[in-house]
């Protein structure tokens, strides 16, 4: 019998596996597909940002979703612990651009067979094609899980590692939610996060292809501001994407499939009076140019036909015959470019899945579950998910090696 059955082989799994065994315990790893860490080989563009080499506090404001639960965790097996663990493990790394961390061959692959590695010099007994079906207890005790086979393993303790359910076909579907609502855990409302969002207007998807970097992207509910940042978007045939919209996409999933008003500030460094007596002085020195031109000059080419109709002004009309109050509603426009966003392209196109098992019913120094003896959690299951940057796998690691050391 072993001392610890670990459901589901993704990064927060392997990293408990390793964790465990290299204190000397005897772990067995179950996982439903034919191989380990599916998910990760499409991590990072098929590079896998592992982890992020910024401050730990970096970090926890990165964290949405229940920051402070992660605290213990994140200090316990942090960012430069699992730098060091990749590189002893032969796994040499890079830090690029916003402290993004690499494998240094830029192959996500080298991430699985450096935790595969491990498991096998430290006895990790894998198992694949191995489905959990249900977690035995009893009395309120964990004393093993029931494989869809029909086979039967016992043991003390279970580390569920099962993923949320994004990207469902890397086998991440959600079973963990099941197994742990029926051992008495509240699961928190899923939904889709870093997700790209679907817009309403026409005239969105009509820019498709078009990106836009250094603006401001706005949402509101209401009157109430939701998200506020800057950065880089894209237009797409269905509404908008990008690492500004993922950002966004995680404080807006809650108000989603709905109706939330966005604003993009075209020109985030100049107010709307700069912007105003810029037109002014340009329809001054060229009073015979005509506002499409004045439009062409100011945006980038996809969009001024957009922004014609949005200002309905007269595109062949000379700016020396432009009212102050169509400047000012071009100023204006320029600041608070509208549309609506109804929903998200849901968990086939998202990073992270939002919600999940309640912290509240888990030890956070032990990864344990308050309700259930001998049960522990470790990864995206959990309610906790964070930005991009590779924050997201820090959670995994973190919290599987919490849960791995932990085991009684
Ligand atoms: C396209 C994409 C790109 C991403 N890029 C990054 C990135 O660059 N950096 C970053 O930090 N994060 C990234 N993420 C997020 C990150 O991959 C996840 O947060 C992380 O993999 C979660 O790890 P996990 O171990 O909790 O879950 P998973 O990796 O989902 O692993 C869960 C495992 O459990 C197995 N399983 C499920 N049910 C059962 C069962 N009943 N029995 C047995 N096994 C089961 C599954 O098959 C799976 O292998 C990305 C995600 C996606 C979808």
């Amino acid at each position: 019998m072993c001392d610890v059955l670990i459901v589901g082989g993704g990064a927060a799994g392997m990293m408990a596996a390793v964790a465990a065994s290299s204190l000397g315990r005897k772990v067995t790893l179950l996982e439903k597909n034919e191989k380990l860490g599916k998910k990760i080989y499409i991590t990072g563009k098929g590079r896998c940002n592992f982890t992020n080499a910024s401050p730990i506090e970096e970090a926890q404001r990165a964290v949405v979703s229940n920051a402070k639960f992660l605290y213990s965790a994140f200090y316990a097996f942090s960012n430069e612990a699992v730098m060091d663990f990749f590189e002893q493990a032969g796994m040499p790394y890079q830090i690029e651009r916003g402290n993004r961390v690499f494998p240094a061959s830029g192959h996500a692959s080298d991430v699985i067979r450096a935790l595969e590695r491990r498991m096998r010099e430290q006895g990790v007994e894998i198992r694949l094609n191995c489905a959990v079906k249900e977690l035995l207890l009893d009395d309120g005790i964990v004393c093993g899980v029931r494989l869809e086979s029909g086979e039967r393993i016992a043991c003390a303790n279970v580390i569920l590692a099962t993923g949320g359910c994004s990207y469902p076909l890397t086998g991440s579907t959600g079973d963990g939610y099941r197994l742990a609502k029926k051992a008495g855990h509240h699961v928190t409302p899923r939904r889709p996060a870093l997700v790209p969002l679907v817009a309403e207007e026409p005239y969105i998807t009509a820019m498709q292809g078009l990106s836009l970097k250094n603006v401001r992207l706005r949402l509101y509910r209401d009157k109430d501001r939701i998200y506020d940042g800057f950065g880089e978007m894209m237009f797409t045939h269905f509404g908008v994407t990008g690492p500004l919209v993922l950002t966004a996409s995680s404080y807006a999933g809650r108000f989603l499939p709905g109706h939330l008003r966005a604003s993009i500030d075209l020109k985030p460094a100049l107010s709307e009076e700069k912007i105003n007596e810029r037109l002014l002085r340009e329809f001054r020195e060229h009073p015979k140019n005509r506002i499409k031109t004045v439009y062409r000059n100011l945006l980038p080419f996809k969009m001024t036909d957009v922004m014609i109709e949005l200002t309905q002004t007269d595109p062949q009309k000379e700016v020396s015959g432009v009212t102050k109050a169509e400047r000012q509603r071009m100023a204006a426009f320029l600041k608070d470019f509208p549309f609506t966003v109804t929903d998200s392209r849901g968990f086939s196109e998202a990073v992270v899945t939002q919600g999940g098992v309640d912290v509240r019913e888990v030890d956070p120094s032990t990864m344990e579950s308050k309700r259930v003896r001998g049960l522990y959690f470790a990864g995206e299951l959990l309610d906790l998910d964070a930005l991009t940057g590779g924050f997201n796998l820090q959670i995994a690691w973190s919290t599987g090696y919490l849960a791995g050391i932990n085991i009684r």
